[in-house]
């Protein structure tokens, strides 16, 4: 069936001589373009300078490490609670106070969302949103980070795990204190962050 075109829609606008020229608006355009050379750059020559990023910036999952040890306490719940199944983990026994550790744990970046969810179940503050944000793979393999590729000394993470500190949980406010709340179990010193 031949389709029906509408040349003489009510709405169209009509263009009168100087609007079928084009040029004045081509120079409009390279006038608009000009004005903004001289203005300060708001853009940044992407990877030679690299923007400050502020706290609550979400970069890849990973791991906090105290003295070359994870905090995490193989809970599993970061994996339980990860959208795409991103986090896989074998817990064993130590005989550390904590009691368990993981002796695996690897997250597929391929899968990961960086929504955050691991971070806010984790009970231990063991699992932060970090600044990474630029990696490549050249392969499937190599995005399977693992716990050396994951854990980060807690010193390098101190921006975040302050920035938790104040804004975890905000809706609650005054009357939960997610550390105090969430990690009763806890035996780590929490006087420590
Ligand atoms: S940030 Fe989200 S998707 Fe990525 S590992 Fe954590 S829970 Fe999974
Ligand atoms: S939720 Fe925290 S403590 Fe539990 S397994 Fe995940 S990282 Fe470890």
């Amino acid at each position: 069936m031949a389709v029906k075109i509408n040349y003489g829609n009510k709405d169209e606008r009509k263009l009168n001589f100087v609007h079928k020229l084009y040029f004045p608006e081509i120079f409009k355009g390279m006038w608009f373009t000009f004005k903004h050379m001289f203005r300060p750059s708001v853009t940044l020559e992407y990877p030679e300078y690299k923007p400050n990023l502020g706290p609550e910036f979400r970069g890849r999952p990973v791991l906090v490490a105290e003295n070359g040890k994870e905090r995490c306490v193989a809970c599993g719940l970061c994996a339980r609670v990860c959208p795409p199944l991103a986090i896989s983990m074998q817990a064993a026994e130590t005989d550390d106070v904590k009691e368990r550790y993981p002796e695996r744990f690897e997250i597929d970046m391929l899968r990961c969302i960086y929504c955050g969810l691991c971070e806010e179940v984790c009970p231990e503050e063991a699992i932060v949103m970090s600044e990474e944000y630029d990696f490549v793979f050249h392969n499937r393999k190599d995005a399977i980070f693992d716990k050396q590729k994951l854990m980060i000394e807690k010193t390098r993470l101190s921006k975040r795990l302050d920035w938790l500190n104040v804004f975890r949980n905000p809706n609650f406010g005054d009357v939960y204190d997610h550390q105090v709340q969430n990690n009763k179990h806890s035996v780590r010193d929490r006087s420590v962050r």
